[in-house]
């Protein structure tokens, strides 16, 4: 049985969302959540948007949206997904779930199911659902950001247009989290490492912490 017992006070979510958290469809385990939790807690207090890329069907956004509301001010968050699954998650792959198929369509549909667990969480006035493939939606994009959490595609092209989309509306003092990090091929695919290892090599971040494949990354400067 999992269990939240060993994080701070200050910084765990409400016992309702994590039930929530717990119940929902989605990939982010609880240690990796709590840690994503802390760091969001902690942007939240720069008064700017949370931004997550890869919402399917809301795991980690109740996360940053607790995160966000706990922290007292009146920071957003914004999540970017077209809803359309990954590719690991479309029919005859590994990550692909039948309940998320539109029949009528006969296309994944994370959208209503993701609705429903903000709703479950209490969290519906938080969040903004941007539906649509995250470089378009960044390239309108014009605001600063006070987090980044790239948790999207996983193929080369994508984590690559998610870091060059995203993370250059990152405020300086804002936190770059990047999921799914496997510095070694044999745990997974290498497309979030080689972001994660750019966002280092650019001198634009130093490294908060590491929990496992989440990373936490902090903005000190320019250079992205
Ligand atoms: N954060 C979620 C998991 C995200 S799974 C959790 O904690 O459970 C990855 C999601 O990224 C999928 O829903 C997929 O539709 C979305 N995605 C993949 N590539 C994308 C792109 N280029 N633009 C927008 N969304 C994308
Ligand atoms: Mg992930």
């Amino acid at each position: 049985m999992e269990s939240v017992e060993s994080v701070e006070e200050s910084v765990k979510p409400a016992a309702d969302v994590v039930a929530t958290f717990l119940t929902a469809k989605g990939f982010m385990p609880l240690d990796e959540g709590m840690a994503l939790y802390a760091a969001a807690f902690e942007a939240a207090r720069l008064g700017l948007p949370l931004l997550e890329i890869g919402t399917y069907c809301g795991r980690s956004t109740i996360l940053l949206a607790d995160a966000a509301r706990r922290a007292g001010g009146d920071a957003t968050v914004l999540t970017v997904d077209h809803h359309r699954g990954s590719e690991e998650q479309q029919p005859g792959w590994e990550y692909h779930d039948p309940e998320l198929v539109d029949p009528e369509v006969g296309l994944m549909d994370t959208l209503p199911t993701f609705r429903r667990t903000l709703h479950a969480a209490g969290l519906e006035d938080r969040v903004i659902a941007l539906v649509g493939r995250s470089p378009r939606v960044a390239a309108v994009w014009g605001g600063k950001l006070g987090l980044v959490f790239v948790d999207g595609g996983h193929t080369d092209e994508h984590a690559t247009a998610d870091y060059e989309g995203w993370a250059p509306h990152l405020a300086e003092g804002g936190l770059l989290v990047v999921h799914d990090v496997f510095p070694d091929p044999a745990d997974g695919g290498q497309a979030p490492y080689r972001i994660y290892r750019r966002a280092l090599a650019s001198g634009a971040f130093v490294e908060v912490s590491a929990l496992r494949s989440l990373r936490v990354l902090r903005r000190t400067g320019p250079g992205i």
